[in-house]
């Protein structure tokens, strides 16, 4: 019987749950299940979780050990036809996990490299956090040692956008005293611990309090965390994009001078901010403000 050739296979990328293992989606149980091999970061950890969902497939070793040699040797067995999987221990790979080097050299050699996403802890924690979230940065994890620590949160005080952090239990408390004092005390911020699972806590306040708690509470330092800090001025930020959409709303009726005047009075926000900045496309003005 003739075989067709089957051309290069697909590398998938695929974001396993962070805690609850109802998060892993029925795409990603059917990709782990058709592929002919799944690149995982600990190939014990992964063999659990398939387990679990009663997927047999084989497993290779994707460390950061080894990524760089087993990079080639995969690339090969992709333009030889076989479809392979991309995990990591827990959320999206290459999200503070491996797989750079492997989806880098897959994407060079011309292969398609295609996601399943799901579950990433920061994008969890953001998403129930309150703080703005429109433009934010992902810092991932700080220098261990408090003095490379606070000189990277040192460079990074002046940030307008929001900040978001792994951390492990063991930092957690170095960490936040850090922030308090290289932030200053009253800088807003929310420690999410344990998301999705059964120990889930979603902490807000200015990082003096969240040091207090954490502090003063050896529960709240067990688990898995995400800071997110906001970041400077978005407080003026706000006033500009509730400016701006007052102007907007205004500018309809009323000339733009006193549009802008009215609009700069109600919403706190300098009026050279608002003047001119048009009516009819106030939401998308509102997300830039910040760069104004
Ligand atoms: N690739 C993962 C992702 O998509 O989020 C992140 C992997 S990184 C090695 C692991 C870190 O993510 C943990 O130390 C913690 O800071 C954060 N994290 C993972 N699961 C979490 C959870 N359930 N709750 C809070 N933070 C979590």
């Amino acid at each position: 019987m003739a075989v067709s050739n089957p051309g290069p296979g697909v590398l998938h990328v695929v974001a396993t749950p962070i805690g609850n293992l109802g998060d892993l989606s029925p795409r990603a149980l059917a990709v782990l299940r058709a592929v002919a091999a799944i690149c995982a970061e600990d190939t014990r950890h992964t063999r659990q979780l398939l387990a679990h969902f009663g997927v047999e497939r084989p497993l290779l070793a994707l460390h950061q050990h080894n990524e760089d040699a087993a990079a080639a040797p995969l690339v090969a067995r992709l333009l030889a036809g076989e479809d392979l999987a991309l995990v990591s221990d827990a959320g999206t790979p290459l999200v503070s996990d491996p797989g750079f080097r492997l989806v880098r050299a897959a994407r060079a050699a011309g292969v398609k490299v295609s996601p399943v996403p799901g579950a990433c802890a920061f994008v969890a924690a953001l998403s129930v956090a309150g703080l703005p979230s429109d433009r934010f940065v992902f810092e991932g994890f700080l220098p261990a040692k408090s003095a490379a620590r606070r000189e990277r949160l040192a460079a990074l005080a002046g940030e307008a956008r929001t900040l978001a952090f792994y951390e492990s239990s063991h930092r957690i408390l170095g960490t936040l005293e850090d922030m308090r004092d290289v932030f200053g005390a009253e800088r807003p911020a929310v420690l999410a611990r344990e998301l999705t699972k059964l120990f889930e806590t979603v902490l807000d306040g200015d990082l003096a309090t969240l040091c207090a708690r954490v502090a003063a509470d050896a529960d709240q330092r067990r688990g898995e965390f995400v800071v997110l800090v906001q970041g400077v001025g978005e407080d003026a930020d706000a006033r500009v994009a509730e400016g701006r959409r007052i102007y907007a709303a205004l500018s309809v009726h009323l000339p733009p001078s006193t549009a802008a005047r009215v609009a700069a009075e109600l919403s706190g926000a300098p009026r050279k901010a608002l003047y001119g900045s048009g009516a009819g496309d106030a939401g998308e003005r509102a997300g830039d403000a910040g760069e104004a």
